[in-house]
């Protein structure tokens, strides 16, 4: 079993749309409130959080279940971060929501409601496989348009045995290789990026001095429009490396966990993708896809696997010629580098032999910008 994220779109009424405006804006007000007490008292636990804060936000007009999602979302961070909660988005759990055919049914401040969902294919096919539902994160989106993101649980396939291993290397040119030979470019991703955060800096830079309601204003959709951006650009290579697989394969990973803090690996850090995109996200999104096609992910050493030689095993800094070019200056074998790294990963984790040095397959990332937000995540 297996929880997963699935976001549908939600079709209310006028009416509906109102309730849900209504329900989002308390539940921040909640939030907020809680927020505040959390600071005074210098106590972000939850359990004791909610001792201070439950009775306040009952009387607000929070149903108990809406009041405990409030005060987890303030007491769940240490030392939470968040400054202020702005009325987008509220908690569900499984009592205060359930699916009701393509409705799902919410309780918020008018009562329990009864929105009905717009599905793809996809979400059709997810919710029949679902084997429950454990609430989920109602939104309201940049345009007006609401989200619902249900949290479900899904029976994952058992994979068979006898599969191949694949390695992943995860560089700055190319976003993904696998040792199968498939290279996902980032296509203008990593400008995009770079792009979106000097934006974000020079906004930040300025609001230290001129704290006006527009700059605030601006800010906060750059923030979004990035989130959106990263999230759908990890969605998307995810899909594409695990679709290249079969069931039964092994997906061989860099363990890149902790990899951050260590100084001494600065050099060849540069060279990843989590320099610029959240590592950890990007590895819950590969395990949760692979598990659901019957792809087994394991994670391995991830010492000089782009300085090794996987034909002579000889490990120096200079067989590394260039950001694309590895030539061992042992045995003379040469290669793509990017490829060379993940087949050494793949060896990591029980590959045995290089296989065939087909040339490489390249795909492209379709450019994620001009996707909205309302795009399937998954
Ligand atoms: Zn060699």
């Amino acid at each position: 079993m297996q929880t997963l994220t699935l976001r549908c779109t939600l079709k209310p009424t006028l009416e509906q749309a109102a309730a849900l405006e209504a329900t989002v804006r308390l539940f921040a007000e909640a939030c907020n409130h809680a927020l505040r007490v959390a600071r005074e008292r210098g106590e972000f636990r939850r359990f004791k959080l909610h001792r201070l804060v439950y009775r306040d936000l009952r009387s607000m007009g929070l149903s108990a279940n809406l009041a405990v999602q409030a005060i987890a979302r303030v007491g769940r961070k240490k030392g939470n971060r968040a400054k202020f909660y702005q009325p987008t988005s509220c908690t569900f759990d499984q009592r205060t929501l359930s699916l009701r055919g393509e409705s799902v049914s919410l309780t918020t401040t008018a009562g329990r409601l009864i929105v009905p969902m717009k599905l793809g294919d996809y979400q059709r096919g997810m919710l029949a496989k679902a084997r429950g539902v454990q609430g989920g994160v109602l939104t309201r989106g940049p345009k007006g348009k609401w989200y619902i993101n249900l949290s479900i649980r899904v029976e994952v396939p058992t994979p068979p045995t006898g599969g191949k291993v694949v390695g992943l290397d995860m560089g700055q040119r190319y976003m993904a290789t696998l040792s199968s030979g498939i290279q996902v470019s980032g296509g203008g991703v990593k400008s995009r990026r770079i792009h979106l955060r000097n934006k974000r800096a020079e906004v930040r830079s300025r609001l230290d001095t001129e704290r006006t309601k527009g700059l605030s204003a601006l800010w906060e959709r750059l923030c979004g429009r990035e989130r959106r951006f990263v999230d759908h650009t990890l969605h998307t290579l995810a899909k594409r490396i695990v679709d290249s697989l079969e069931p039964g394969d092994t997906l061989a990973i860099e363990d890149l966990t902790g990899l951050r803090s260590r100084t001494a690996q600065r050099g060849k850090e540069a060279r990843y993708l989590h320099n610029l995109w959240p590592y950890a996200r990007f590895r819950s999104l590969l395990e949760y896809k692979a598990a659901l096609r019957g792809v087994r992910v394991v994670a391995v050493d991830p010492r000089h696997t782009s300085q090794e030689c996987p034909r002579c095993g000889h490990t120096a800094r200079e067989n590394r010629r260039s950001q694309a070019l590895f030539r061992c200056t042992g045995c003379g074998f040469q290669h793509n580098a990017d490829w060379v790294a993940a087949t050494n990963i793949a060896r990591r984790a029980g590959s045995t032999g290089m296989g065939r040095c087909k040339p490489a397959r390249i795909l492209r990332v379709s450019s994620p910008h001009r996707l909205s937000s309302e795009s399937p995540r998954l």
